[in-house]
């Protein structure tokens, strides 16, 4: 059976996070391992407190995983410290993972910061190691410092990141005004993933980046390509957020 690990933030609430990672990984059949680089207190509406773990101590997740498992590819989703995501390049440099999805988490959708300060540039000594990453609009703007907010500046800011190391580049356009667009960049070609709208409370669409940067990490452990995981990630996240409304 195909492995993923998930290196993210505990979400009791279930709906983002390892525990929204795993199901995923499931859902496509994937054998699922975690590494939590950060215990949450969350209710699924907003994020309450965060307690990250040690930089040692992840790397001591991770390690004992590596030893007894083979892993086919790994997500990296909220990292709570800049120190773990220091902590995790140097793990990277070491062991050379071919597929990594780096879903680069920096605040809830309410607000609250999910990494330290300064964490948003110890993310970027990750960008290297990265098989594709996965920016929201503010993402993107805040790694490249452009100001990311319609298609045009969303190709400069894939241009951009891409530069910085990642081998390909999802940049989320849930937040664009009007059609939701996702611009994927591999470092010759763009592609358009379009959207439709889902409305509802803000609640339906908590998890939403985990649930496709899973998905990512699952399809590439299934031996697909990265444009045909994006495909397969993003129809799994829409049949997850249907079922939410009913
Ligand atoms: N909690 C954890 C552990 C997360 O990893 C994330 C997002 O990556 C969130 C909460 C935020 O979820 P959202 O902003 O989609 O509500």
């Amino acid at each position: 059976m195909r492995t993923a690990l998930t290196i993210a933030g505990a979400d009791p609430s279930g709906g983002a996070g390892i525990q929204a990672d795993l199901k995923v990984f499931e859902s496509f059949g994937v054998a699922g391992l975690s590494a939590i680089t950060a215990l949450t207190a969350q209710d699924g509406r907003a994020v309450h407190a965060v307690l990250p773990v040690p930089p040692g101590f992840l790397l001591k997740e991770v390690t004992v995983l590596l030893k007894r498992f083979r892993v086919d590819a790994v997500k990296v989703g909220m990292l709570g410290t800049g120190e773990n995501a220091v902590a995790l390049a140097g793990l990277f440099k070491k062991t050379g993972f071919p597929k990594i999805v780096l879903d680069t988490v920096l605040a809830s959708t309410g607000g609250r910061p999910l990494i330290d300060e300064g964490g948003a540039d110890a993310i970027k000594k990750l960008l290297k190691y990265a098989c594709i990453v996965t920016p929201n609009l503010r993402e993107a703007s805040i790694i490249t410092g452009l100001v990311v907010h319609d298609l045009r500046s969303m190709e400069e800011a894939a241009r951009a990141i891409h530069s910085m190391g990642a081998q390909s580049v999802l940049i989320k356009g849930g937040h664009l005004e009007g059609t939701p667009i996702d611009v994927l960049f591999d470092g010759n070609n763009f592609d358009y993933f379009k959207g439709r709208r889902l409305g509802g409370p803000r609640e339906r669409f908590h998890g939403t980046g985990c649930i496709l940067s899973a998905g990512i990490a699952a399809s590439l452990a299934n031996g697909r390509g990265v444009k045909k995981a994006v495909e397969e990630a993003r129809e799994r996240l829409v049949s997850i957020l249907k079922k939410r409304s009913t």
